[in-house]
């Protein structure tokens, strides 16, 4: 089935809830999307709502009764399948805090199955607020149209992360020069690795070159943000070698 886009937006607000849907099943929203169907979409009893549930596709819901901090919602029909993603794993090193929230939001959009915060050498940020950035990959995958809300892992450093690859392809993004992307990146599971700003250090370039399935990429001759780095080695990859193909 060819994709559909799903922008622009169509009318009907669009959220996640952590009930599991089916035909008939009723939810009762939490006070904030309560607040933000009533008050901010001025939706009442009777109106149609889109929720998915990061598992089972999309569903299209009725208000059923809507109290001061409260709202319920009976699932009518399923209006999408759970979608399939590649199975890519976008692994980075916390950035400032704007710039990870940023990232985040831009790599759910992008459709990246989950994102993997690495500890290095010169990682700046020294705590990750972990569920500030999971209620920020389920705002951006309600305003993308993704069934699925990417998943965000417990921060890992370096060492830990390449035990972990598994069969993975380790895509590594090195400043100092790799394969170009257009003849790296091919279909299949993966991660890309990306640093932080203050770049890997040669130990740490010497650890992951030498990881069971790693692949130094170059983005090019210019040097990118880390951020920025994160973001186009993504879109590269969904053009060449996932969904967008
Ligand atoms: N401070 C470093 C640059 C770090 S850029 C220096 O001056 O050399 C942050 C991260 O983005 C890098 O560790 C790398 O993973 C990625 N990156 C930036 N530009 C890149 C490029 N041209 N090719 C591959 N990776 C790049």
């Amino acid at each position: 089935m060819p994709a559909t886009p799903a922008w622009p937006p169509k009318s009907l607000p669009r959220l996640y809830v952590a009930a599991s849907l089916a035909v008939g099943v009723n939810v009762a929203l939490d006070s904030g999307q309560a607040n933000y169907l009533g008050n901010v979409m001025r939706k009442d009893v009777g109106d149609e709502v889109l929720l998915f549930d990061g598992a089972s596709g999309e569903w299209l819901a009725r208000i059923a009764a809507v109290g001061k901090k409260r709202m319920a919602l009976s699932i009518e029909c399923q209006t999408r399948a759970a979608e399939t993603l590649p199975d890519l794993v976008l692994a980075f090193a916390p950035v400032k805090r704007a710039q990870t929230d940023w990232l985040v939001e831009k790599a759910t959009e992008l459709g990246v199955a989950s994102l993997q915060p690495v500890m290095t050498r010169r990682t700046v940020a020294e705590r990750v607020k972990l569920e500030r950035l999971r209620s920020i990959a389920i705002e951006a995958a309600e305003q993308c149209g993704r069934t699925l809300v990417p998943h965000i892992a417990d921060p890992l450093p370096l060492d830990r992360f390449l035990e972990g690859c598994g069969k993975r392809t380790l895509y590594f993004a090195d400043e100092n020069g790799g394969d170009p992307v257009a003849t790296a990146f091919r279909p299949g599971s993966a991660a890309i690795l990306v640093g932080p700003e203050g770049g890997w250090t040669d130990e740490e370039r010497a650890a992951v070159r030498a990881a069971k399935g790693a692949v130094a990429v170059s983005l090019g001759p210019r040097i990118l943000r880390a951020e920025t780095a994160a973001l186009a080695a993504v879109t590269a990859y969904m053009a060449l070698a996932g969904d967008w193909r």
